[in-house]
């Protein structure tokens, strides 16, 4: 507590002529009929009057314009007279300079003992920045209206579904189109609409890939089969793209395709596919069989062309028996009956004799770089097919690149086989669909010729050993194919 005596002198030091020059707000106190008798500075500042050529000479009304001359006369005042004090009432206050700034003026009347108006007293404060704030705040909220308006039209009338998800992968929003097509009414749980509509067979893998592509922060898609309402089950494709704001994943975004026909038409090709290299299989491998035994029986005396075209026709069954197997591996691939022989081997060694076997042919130099101890744990079979389709690969779309290069290195509990070319690179956009079924990047004429079966046969027979594959390419700088398999 303060002692009394304290009191009064922390009370001497108080200038209270000075608080009233230099407050914050602006003081001035006029006459009945208007005459202004008394300014503070800061007013006097305001304004870029003096205070002697305000007081005495200027109304109050002098600061205000003709609006708000009329105002003060026809309310103001009469309110002041009847009420005794007016709060906050807002004027535009003139300068000296004609300009004006927006403020809020409050009074209280000062009267004599017949109860007449002798002197009021006024407040003034600028409101300028309020004003300046408030209508920043106006302007944003209508950008922000119009904004929405947009995005509604657009999202709205955009031929594709699309769908909105919080950063946990709970779907909140769906566009019209999106509603319209499957049904789903109006509020209801967005994210449990979609669920319950998830073919059953679909359902855990759908759920698990979802919450995977979430978690990833990546994009990411999801094939699935959801129900129509006509009751049947449909091919879609999800796709989600995160939304980043300041380095994080605020949204996730999306679409919705349908692509029943595109998915029917890929098992039709897999079905006559299947069937037609079964019936292959049995003549091809006779006529390779009489090949060989054509070989054996073959006559020195026979003139040097007849050796050519029988080497020549070797090669030629030697590609369509490869052509075969590829495609009988791929429907035994597609019904999960590809079995995996596992044994530990030396995976340099295994490189070092693929090789071997391409440098007969002369073309290029094959570099063998890395680890070169590492023991995979693998079907040795299966790596090698692998092996030879990137190599093979890499000369087919890289010819010119003079040197592969193959690297082993160990990550983790993993080996990392990586197979670069010099080549021409592939377009980034492509890079995803590599390793799907049947895909193909564009390729016209003959000297790339293939079935586009290689990478995704590859892709499955690294996946069932628990390894990774993947692709690093720059257009004009070469490709670099990897996979990674677990370490003996
Ligand atoms: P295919 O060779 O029969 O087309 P793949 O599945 O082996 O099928 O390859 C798929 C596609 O990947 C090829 O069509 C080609 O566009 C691209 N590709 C594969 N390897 C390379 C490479 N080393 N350089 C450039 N493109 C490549």
């Amino acid at each position: 507590m303060t002692e009394p005596s304290n009191l009064d002198f922390l009370n001497s030091l108080i200038d209270p002529e000075s608080l009233y020059e230099n407050a914050p707000c602006g003081y001035f106190s006029f006459a009945s009929d208007g005459t202004i008798i008394k300014i503070n500075q800061t007013l006097s500042n305001w304004l870029g009057w003096t205070k002697n050529e305000v007081t005495g000479g200027m109304k109050m009304t002098d600061l205000l314009s003709v609006g708000g001359k009329i105002y003060y006369q026809m309310f103001y005042y009469p309110l002041l007279v009847m009420a005794g004090t007016v709060n906050e009432i807002s004027f535009d206050i003139f300068r000296r300079d004609g300009t004006s700034f927006p403020a809020l003026v409050s009074s209280n009347s000062v009267k004599d003992k017949d109860g007449n108006i002798r002197a009021v007293n006024a407040v003034v404060t600028d409101i300028t920045d309020r004003k300046k704030y408030e209508s920043e705040l106006l302007r944003a909220k209508k950008l922000a209206e119009a904004e929405k308006n947009r995005f509604e039209f657009v999202s709205n009338y955009i031929p594709e579904m699309i769908w909105m998800a919080s950063t946990d992968g709970v779907i909140d929003y769906v566009n019209k189109r999106f509603a319209d097509h499957f049904k789903i009414p109006a509020g209801a749980p967005v994210l449990e609409s979609v669920i319950s509509i998830i073919h059953p067979d679909d359902k855990p893998g759908a759920l698990r890939k979802w919450a995977k592509g979430i978690d990833g922060g990546t994009d990411f898609s999801v094939q699935l089969r959801l129900k129509t309402p006509a009751g049947l089950y449909s091919w879609y494709q999800i796709k989600g793209v995160p939304f980043i704001e300041d380095g994080f994943v605020s949204k996730w975004l999306g679409s919705c395709l349908d692509i029943n026909t595109h998915v029917l038409e890929i098992e039709k090709k897999d079905e006559f596919l299947s069937v037609a290299s079964h019936e292959l299989k049995t003549p091809v491998t006779s006529l390779k069989a009489y090949l060989q035994l054509l070989g054996r029986l073959k006559d020195p005396q026979l003139p040097p062309v007849y050796q050519k075209l029988f080497e020549q026709s070797n090669r030629s069954v030697e590609k369509i028996v490869s052509l075969i197997d590829d495609l009988l591996s791929t429907s035994r691939l597609k019904e999960g009956q590809l079995s995996l022989r596992i044994s530990e081997f030396n995976i340099s060694t295994l490189l070092e004799n693929i090789c071997n076997t391409f440098r007969l042919e002369g073309k290029h130099t094959f570099i063998i770089h890395g680890n070169r101890s590492l023991k995979v744990r693998a079907d040795e079979h299966r790596v090698d097919q692998v092996v030879i389709n990137f190599i093979n690969n890499a000369l087919k779309y890289a010819p010119n690149s003079p040197e592969i290069i193959l690297l082993v290195e160990e990550r983790g509990d993993f080996a990392k086989v990586s197979i670069s070319d010099k080549g021409p690179g592939i377009l980034r956009e492509k890079i995803p669909y590599l390793f799907e079924r049947y895909y193909r990047a564009d390729h016209k004429g003959s000297q790339y010729s293939g079935l586009g079966l290689g990478l995704y046969i590859c892709a499955e027979i690294i996946k069932r050993h628990g390894g990774t594959i993947g692709v690093d390419s720059e257009m004009d700088s070469g490709s670099t194919f990897w996979f990674t398999l677990p370490l003996a």
